[in-house]
C-alpha cells in the first residue's frame, strides 16, 4: 500500500490513543529543519486519518555543543507537540533514548534517529502492521547498507553474526533503533536497572511479538556520523559483555590451551637433554615469552571488561541527567532566546 493510500482512508478506531516519537539528538543543527519538514506532515496526517488521536514528540538533545537545542526551540515554536528533552551532558545515543522512553507518554511509542536515515513515511505502515498483526514490536530492518559506505556495512555485517553467534540474542541482521512499541514493552525496558544499554539486543532479549519492515537506509543528508570506528568498537564490547560471560570461559580455555602447550614443550626439551641435542635459540625463547606474555594480557584484558561494568554499576550514579523538559511553543519569544544562556549561567554557578 502507498503512504497516500494508508492515510487516505479515515480509520474508525485509532491504532494508538497518544502516538510518542522519541528521537535522540546530538550536534545535529543543519538535519533537523529538514526533519522536521519531512516528520510533521506525517505525524499531522496520522492524526487526521484517526490512526492515532494525538502525538508527542520528544526530541532528547544529547548534550549537543553546537546549536542544536536553539533550533530546536525555533522549530517548536509554532509546533505544541514538540518537546525537547535536555540531558546536561553527553550520554550516548543508547542513553538518550532510555531518557526519552522514561518521558514518553504513549500507549504506543516510537524511537527513530534524527538523521533521516530512517524515512519517517514509514510510520504509518509500521503501525498499520502493529495493528494488523497484533503485536508489541515493529522492527524496522535496512538490509541494503550502500549509504553507510564499505567498511561501516562490512563491520556491522560482522557486529549482527558476532552477537547472535556469542551473545545468543535472536537479533535480525540490520535491524536498527528504528521501531514502533507497545506501552507493556516501554515499561518493560524501563525497568531494566542496568546502565549499559543495547536496545536493538535488549528488545528481541525481552521477547515480545513483533514483526519486521524493510527499508532502504538513505544517506544523511546534513551533518556526520558519530559512530568512528573504536566507537563502534565500544558498541561491540557492550553488546557482547551485557548479553554473555563466554568470554571469561574462553579466557579460561586459552589459559589451558598455553599451559598445554608448554607442558610439551617442556617434554620435548626434555628429551632433547637426554638424547643430547643442544636446543638452538634464544629467539625462540623470546616468542614463547612474548605469545604467553599476550595471551595473558588478551585475558587480563577481557576479565577488565567485565570487572569495569561492575564497578560502573555499582557505583550506582545516574545514568543521564535530565537537565529541563521544555514546550518550545508554550514559551515567550524572549524566553526562548534566553534559554540557553540561562541554562548555561546555572551550569558555571552549579546550581
Ligand atoms: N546520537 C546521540 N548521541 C550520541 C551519538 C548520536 O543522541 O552520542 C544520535 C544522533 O544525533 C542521531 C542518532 O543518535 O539522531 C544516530 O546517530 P548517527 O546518525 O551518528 O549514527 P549512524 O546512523 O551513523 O549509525
Ligand atoms: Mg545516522
Amino acid at each position: 500500500m502507498t503512504d497516500n493510500e494508508i492515510l487516505g482512508t479515515r480509520r474508525l478506531t485509532p491504532v494508538a490513543e497518544l502516538l510518542s516519537l522519541v528521537i535522540p539528538v546530538f550536534d545535529e543543527q543543519d538535519v533537523l529543519p529538514l526533519l522536521v519538514d519531512r516528520l510533521r506532515p506525517i505525524l499531522d496526517g496520522l492524526e487526521s486519518s484517526g490512526f492515532v488521536s494525538e502525538y508527542e514528540l520528544l526530541v532528547v538533545d544529547d548534550g549537543s555543543h553546537d546549536r542544536t537545542v536553539e533550533v530546536l526551540h525555533q522549530l517548536g515554536a509554532d509546533w505544541p507537540q514538540l518537546q525537547v528533552l535536555e540531558l546536561r551532558r553527553n550520554a550516548g545515543q543508547q542513553l538518550a533514548i532510555a531518557a526519552g522512553l522514561r518521558e514518553a507518554r504513549g500507549d504506543w511509542v516510537v524511537t527513530m534517529d534524527a538523521d533521516l536515515q530512517d524515512p519517517p513515511e514509514l510510520l504509518p505502515h509500521m503501525l498499520d502492521a502493529a495493528d494488523a498483526r497484533q503485536v508489541d514490536v515493529v522492527y524496522t530492518c535496512h538490509a541494503d547498507r550502500d549509504s553507510d559506505g564499505w567498511l561501516k556495512a562490512r563491520m556491522a555485517g560482522a557486529y549482527y553474526r558476532m552477537v547472535r553467534r556469542v551473545a545468543g540474542v535472536p537479533v535480525e541482521p540490520h535491524v536498527g533503533d528504528f521501531r514502533l512499541m507497545s506501552r507493556a514493552v516501554v515499561t518493560a525496558l524501563n525497568a531494566l536497572p542496568e546502565r549499559h544499554r543495547v536496545h536493538r539486543l535488549l528488545l528481541p532479549w525481552l521477547g515480545f511479538p513483533s514483526v519486521t519492515l524493510n527499508h532502504t537506509r538513505d544517506k544523511r543528508p546534513a551533518g556526520k556520523t558519530h559512530y568512528s570506528i573504536p566507537r563502534l568498537l565500544k558498541v561491540t564490547a557492550d553488546s557482547v559483555v551485557s548479553f554473555t560471560t563466554a568470554p571469561l570461559r574462553w579466557a579460561t580455555l586459552l589459559g589451558l590451551g598455553t599451559g598445554v602447550l608448554s607442558l610439551l614443550l617442556a617434554a620435548g626439551s626434555a628429551a632433547a637433554q637426554v638424547l643430547g641435542l643442544s636446543i638452538p635459540g634464544w629467539a625462540s625463547l623470546a616468542v614463547m615469552i612474548t605469545f604467553i606474555g599476550g595471551i595473558q594480557l588478551i585475558c587480563t584484558g577481557i576479565l577488565g571488561e567485565y570487572i569495569g561494568r561492575v564497578f560502573v554499576e555499582v557505583q550506582r550514579r545516574p545514568a543521564y541527567d535530565l537537565a529541563r523538559v521544555t514546550s518550545p511553543a508554550s514559551l515567550q519569544p524572549h524566553e526562548r532566546l534566553a534559554h540557553r544562556s540561562e541554562a548555561e549561567q546555572r551550569d558555571v554557578s552549579g546550581t
